[in-house]
């Protein structure tokens, strides 16, 4: 039973300074050390979770194993720390006000005025320390999202301030990221605005442990000291955080900076194990040393936006590291494309990946896609909704029925081959109410999902309400669409491929929310190496 320590990283000056990297980046440290670290995300918002938002909003919507939809922060953390996050690592305001309103009208707080303060503060404390207590870690890392100053985020660090009272200084330290800009015209870096932003955080009665600066140039020593002088830390707990060009490199100018070091002082934990980063390097190390290229087609709607498809471009980068292969993925608006310009516009692409989504908007444009990348042996990726639309393309254009779709888009198709599930049809609430989180899959053996996966059981993460319609499997066998992954519990097939192909594969899943640093997904593995053949055969 381990008893943990808390730190909490907060934001001041804009947002986008890459909290969540710092964040994972520090837990990515104290893990190489030996510490048994877990990170958590605590969001301002009153969406319940970010299930609900538009990608537009929020970006894209991370799902956990167990089925949490949550903010994209807790991708990087899997994706650094390699290991499995749940409900417990994001709260949002949302959820807080929730559960003290439930507390209310079961008569919890016996008759009392039910207020921010202590009411919903001390919900805050108590989601913050649930990871604590059940033992399993050294350190709890926190990261309030929005910025120091925010009307919505006061509770938060109000929550902060009570918890180092109650907690005691030696089993908390709280960093402070900030924003050092540089005025070209005075040829100057500048400090105020991080001067004012760690005065609001003190007026609020936290005083910052570690200033996080985030900066296009080196900061000075003389910066330096007057940073620390200012906002009362020590010299050498004011962390540069220069620009990088890969979010991967940031554990390792954090190493350099010692922001693990500082950290584990200020929570009296010993730094004499020095972290064993060697896997991490390596992977770094192929990232930015390729020995050939591919260029990838990433068909979406949501394209103009970098956050929509984070996990999917993050898994290219570890399946390009392993590859040891510069993947160059382009974004393609499909609503773009149709059958009249898909050969023009899809032309000397190596893959494509057709993405996940919702709605009717592009629709026939990824369909188009499928079809010239079937005819014309293009690796072919689709996940989830990319999937759906593998099998109306099919359904149309080689089972001959013109007006396959699926019911998401034309609830009256007389071949609905992507079909609402049966658990559905009741659902009014939008919130929550999808087919969320992990769930087995059986492998045909020889199929290529066999070959990449290379074992006949697997456990991938699910979004959606709709499936691929049993009705049509025969139809669907008998003309060479092969249903090489299958729900063990409900028949629902999870995997397509076609055989006479060099890489068409559509998973009704999303494989890129398990693929880490540690641990590339194989199928993006695979699709890039089939990409490197593609690119040969040219
Ligand atoms: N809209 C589809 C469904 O709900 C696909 C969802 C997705 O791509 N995540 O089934």
């Amino acid at each position: 039973m381990k008893k943990a320590k808390y730190v909490f990283v907060t934001g001041g000056v804009t947002s986008s300074l890459g909290k969540g990297i710092i964040a994972a980046s520090l837990a990515k440290l104290l893990q190489a050390r030996g510490y048994s670290t877990t990170i958590q995300k605590f969001d301002p918002y009153i969406n319940v979770d970010p299930g609900t938002m538009n990608p537009y909003e929020h970006g894209e919507c991370y799902v956990t194993n167990d089925g949490a939809e949550t903010d994209l922060d807790l991708g990087h953390y899997e994706r650094f720390l390699n290991i499995p996050t749940s409900q417990a690592n994001n709260v949002t305001t949302g959820r807080i006000y929730q559960t003290v309103i439930d507390n209310e009208r079961e008569g919890k707080y016996l008759g009392k005025t039910v207020q921010v303060i202590p009411h919903i503060t001390d919900e805050i404390k108590r989601r913050v320390m649930l990871l604590g207590e059940t033992g399993e870690y050294d350190v709890v890392i926190t990261e309030l999202g929005g910025t120091v100053g925010d009307i919505e985020s006061l509770p938060y660090v109000e929550a902060v301030r009570q918890l180092r009272w109650e907690l005691g200084n030696d089993d908390t330290c709280v960093i402070h990221l900030t924003l050092v800009p540089y005025l070209k015209a005075a040829g100057e870096l500048k400090t105020k605005p991080t001067q004012h932003s760690v005065k609001g955080l003190q007026e609020l009665g936290v005083q910052p442990d570690i200033l996080v600066c985030r900066t296009e140039h080196k900061l000075t020593p003389e910066i330096r000291k007057k940073v620390a002088l200012f906002c009362n830390v020590n010299r050498n707990a004011v962390i540069e955080s220069i620009d990088v060009s890969s979010i991967y490199e940031v554990p390792l100018v954090m190493l350099k900076e010692k922001l693990d070091k500082v950290t584990l002082a200020k929570l009296r934990l010993s730094s004499k194990v020095e972290p064993n980063l060697d896997s991490w390097k390596d992977f770094l190390f192929r990232l930015s040393h390729p020995k050939s290229e591919v260029t990838i087609g990433l068909v979406g709607k949501y394209v103009e936006l970098q956050d929509a498809y984070k996990s999917i471009n993050e898994a290219f980068n570890h399946a390009g590291s392993v590859n040891e292969c510069n993947v160059n993925v382009i974004s393609i608006q499909s609503e773009a494309l149709g059958d009249e310009n898909a050969a023009e516009r899809l032309a000397g692409l190596d893959g494509v990946l057709v993405a996940p989504g919702f709605g009717d908007r592009g629709i026939e444009g990824k369909i188009s896609t499928i079809k010239y990348l079937r005819e014309n042996n293009v690796p072919f990726f689709g996940i989830c909704l990319g999937m759906q639309c593998a099998v109306i393309e099919y359904a149309r254009n080689v089972l001959g029925h013109p007006s396959a779709h699926s019911i998401e888009m034309n609830p009256k198709s007389k071949y609905p081959v992507i079909d609402l599930m049966e658990g559905q049809k009741k659902v009014k609430n939008k919130g929550g109410t999808m087919r969320l989180g992990s769930y087995e899959c059986e492998i045909t053996k020889g199929s290529l999902a066999h070959k990449v996966y290379g074992k006949t059981t697997i456990k991938e993460r699910h979004r959606h309400r709709y499936e691929f319609n049993n009705k049509f499997i025969k139809e669907f066998k008998d003309n060479g669409l092969v249903m090489s992954g299958i729900n063990p519990e409900n028949n629902l097939v999870e995997i397509i491929e076609i055989e006479e192909h060099p890489f068409f594969i559509g998973v009704q899943f999303h494989p890129e929310l398990k693929s880490t640093v540690d641990n590339p997904h194989p199928l993006f593995v695979k699709f890039v190496k089939a990409a490197q053949e593609k690119a040969k055969s040219r």
